[in-house]
This record gives C-alpha cells, structure tokens and sequence, in this order.
C-alpha cells in the first residue's frame, strides 16, 4: 500500500485561484457568462468549460488524479456519458465489467444501440475474460473498482496492461476509492470518472461530475462534450473546490472508521457476510492492498435470518436510510429496494445481490457512535422466538 504524500496540500492549494484585487485567502468567483470578446476572457464561456472557475478545480483534480488535465460536469452521468460519446462511434465495440453503477449500464442499455455501439458486459475482468470479449472494432474498456454494491476489486494494472498491448483506451469509474485512495492514472488508466456527488462534494449537497487524464484526452473529450452542454455552474464550482480542501480529512477518517466497523461486524453473531476490501477474508482484499491507498468508507452486509432486516433500518438513529452515499453523515440503503430495484430478484441473485443486503456509507461519526447505534437496532430486531 502506497502512501499518498501530501495529499491534504493538494487538496487545498492545488489549482488555486488567487484573489489578485484584495488578496483574500479564498478564491474570488466569477460568475459572468459573458465576457468582452477583445479581453484577457476572449472565448470565455460556461458551456465550453473554461471559466475561471472551472479551470481553477480542474487543474486541482488533475493534480489529486496525477494526470495533465481535468474537465468538470454538471454529474457523475455527464461525465460518463460525454466520455462514451467522445471516445466512441458507430461500429465501435466496448467491453464493460458487469458490476456498474445502475446509471451506467441503463445508459449502455438504452443507448448504445441506438448510436450503432456494441458492448460486453464482464462478469469478472480478467487476462482470459478479456481475451475472450475482444473484438476487431473494441475501442475501450470500461471497469469501476471497487463496485457497488458488492465491493467487489478489480486489477486495475492488469486491465491496463491488456488495453495497452491491444490499443484500447481505458476509463474507470473511481467514485468509491475518491482520489485520495486510489489513482488510477498512476496504473496507465486513461480516463478518471468521478461522481463527484459523493465524495469530492461530501456533504450531500452538490450533484457534479468529473473527468481526468491527459491533455491530449481532454480535448479529444472536451470538443463533444461541449456540443452535449454537460457543464457545472460556477457557484456549484465553488462550492465543490471548497469541499475538497477537506476531502483528504473525511476521506482519512472515514477509511479508518469503515475499516473498525468492518471488522467488528465480521464477528458479530448478527451478521452472516461482510463485504469490505480491508478485510483479510475479502477475495479481492490482496489486490486492494496494492492499488489502494485505504480501502474505502464503503461496505455492505447481509444479516442474519433471525434479524428482521425492515426492523434494523427503522430502528437506526444515527445512521440514516438515504439513497445517495459518501456524505459526512452516515447513510445506508437496501440496494434490492433502491439502485438495483429495476432488475428482478433472478438478475439480482445472478450478480451476489441478495434482498437481506445493506450498503453502508461511513460518515466522519466517532465509531463508537456507530457502533452503539448498530448494536441497538440489531437488539431491537432480532426476531423473538
Ligand atoms: C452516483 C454514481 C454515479 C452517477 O453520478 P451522478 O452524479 O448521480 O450523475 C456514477 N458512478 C458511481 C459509482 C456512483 O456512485
């Protein structure tokens, strides 16, 4: 596991942009959408991504990527779709792990076909899986590590090394590690996505998107992204460059946290499996060590039979049922009833999803908080004989 120097320094100056009229601390934010065409602003627009502000953040997430450049959406999906449709065209074939953000392989589903792309979807990514998969007109490979809800790990340097010895272009979905740990870039991964909805932002109220590699990339990305008009309002720029001066603090602390939670319910008598990459049992657990920095604030969980599972979730005070993740407050969900409600049980069984699963979102909490908060609500609902 390496160490990811200097991180909280990234995250605050990075990509600063400095108030050159009163020299105040924090950056100035400029929210014109237009701006005189014989001036220092000439081409200055929101749509074409290049505003003070927008520039400012994606030079600081280009940094937290290690990567020459960065675009900022105005969503994770804008961020995801703009790339599909910048780096791929009619007759264009892309292989894709199956364990994906709903979002994502609904917009496979519905309009891939539409445009004349073809896809695989992978079960599991490897050298034979992918050997299998590939076709004449495969231009990419598409994984998200670790997955939703499953946490499930995937070899970010292996993927890499067979895209690279086939000449395809790479992209990850990086929103469960974040940047602080895990880049993928650092790996030969050509694309970074982020939901920054979830943790860049961190507080459960920005919905924004971000898209890292190298320059060369970003323009091919940039020319069709801002025909589709995906971008992020300044304001909304502001307000996500703010919450990432933080985000190596939460990230931190919410790493550390999920790790204790994740190892207190792997021996709770209540519980029947826990799926969390720091823990030694977890079949990717060996991989994760080497491409991450920290496993993550992410896990899910089946209880046992005899907890009724409905009970658990109203019973908790602290933790609250949420839809989204990553925030600074503790969220949980069934995915069964949520993000993978579109599928039937049959689907859901085939890809680990059991209805009596739950997905954990470690706040910045205490865990001693958390954890009393858990073992209450277990109390409260076990079934009575
Ligand atoms: C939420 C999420 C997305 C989609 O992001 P939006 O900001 O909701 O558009 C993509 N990938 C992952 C892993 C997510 O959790």
């Amino acid at each position: 596991m390496k160490k990811n120097k200097h991180i909280n320094y990234t995250c605050v100056h990075a990509g600063e942009l400095k108030d050159t009229v009163y020299n105040g601390a924090t950056a100035p934010i400029y929210t014109s959408t237009t701006y005189d065409y014989r001036g220092p602003g000439t081409n200055l627009y929101p749509r074409y991504f290049n505003t003070p502000n927008q520039v400012a953040l994606a030079q600081k997430m280009a940094a937290l990527e290690h990567t020459e450049a960065s675009l900022i959406f105005g969503s994770g999906m804008a961020a995801i779709s703009a790339v599909f449709m910048a780096f791929l065209k009619s007759g264009d074939h892309i292989i894709m792990q199956r364990a994906i953000y709903g979002g994502t392989s609904h917009f496979a589903a519905a309009e891939f076909d539409r445009v004349g792309i073809t896809y695989t979807m992978l079960e599991s990514i490897n050298e034979d899986t992918l050997a299998e998969a590939i076709q004449e007109n495969t231009k990419m490979l598409y994984i998200e590590t670790p997955s939703n809800p499953l946490l499930e790990i995937t070899d970010i340097e292996k993927v890499s090394a067979f895209a690279k010895a086939n000449s395809l272009i790479t992209a990850i979905d990086n929103t469960f590690a974040s940047p602080i740990n895990q880049n993928p870039a650092d790996y030969g991964i050509d694309l970074i996505i982020h939901s920054a909805t979830k943790y860049l932002g961190g507080h459960s109220d920005i919905c924004a998107g971000t898209v890292s590699g190298s320059q060369e990339h970003m323009d091919q990305l940039w020319k069709t992204a801002k025909n589709y008009g995906g971008s992020l309002s300044d304001v909304t720029v502001h307000l996500l460059e703010r919450s990432i001066k933080t985000l190596g603090l939460r990230v931190k602390q919410q790493s550390k946290t999920a790790k204790k939670i994740a190892r207190f319910l792997d021996k709770h008598p209540d519980l029947k499996t826990v799926n969390y990459p720091g823990l030694k049992s977890h079949p990717g657990h060996k991989i994760a060590k080497k491409q991450m920095h920290a496993y993550g604030g992410m896990m899910s969980f089946e209880l046992k039979a005899h907890i009724n599972h409905h009970e658990f979730l109203e019973e908790l005070q602290v933790i609250k049922p949420a839809l989204s993740l990553a925030g600074v407050e503790s969220t949980i969900l069934s995915p069964s009833l949520t993000s993978h409600s579109l599928m039937t049980p049959q689907e859901r069984a085939e890809q680990g999803i059991n209805d009596r699963l739950l997905r954990l979102s470690v706040g910045i909490e205490e865990f001693n908080i958390l954890v009393d908060d858990i073992e209450q609500a277990l109390e409260k609902s076990r079934k009575r004989k």
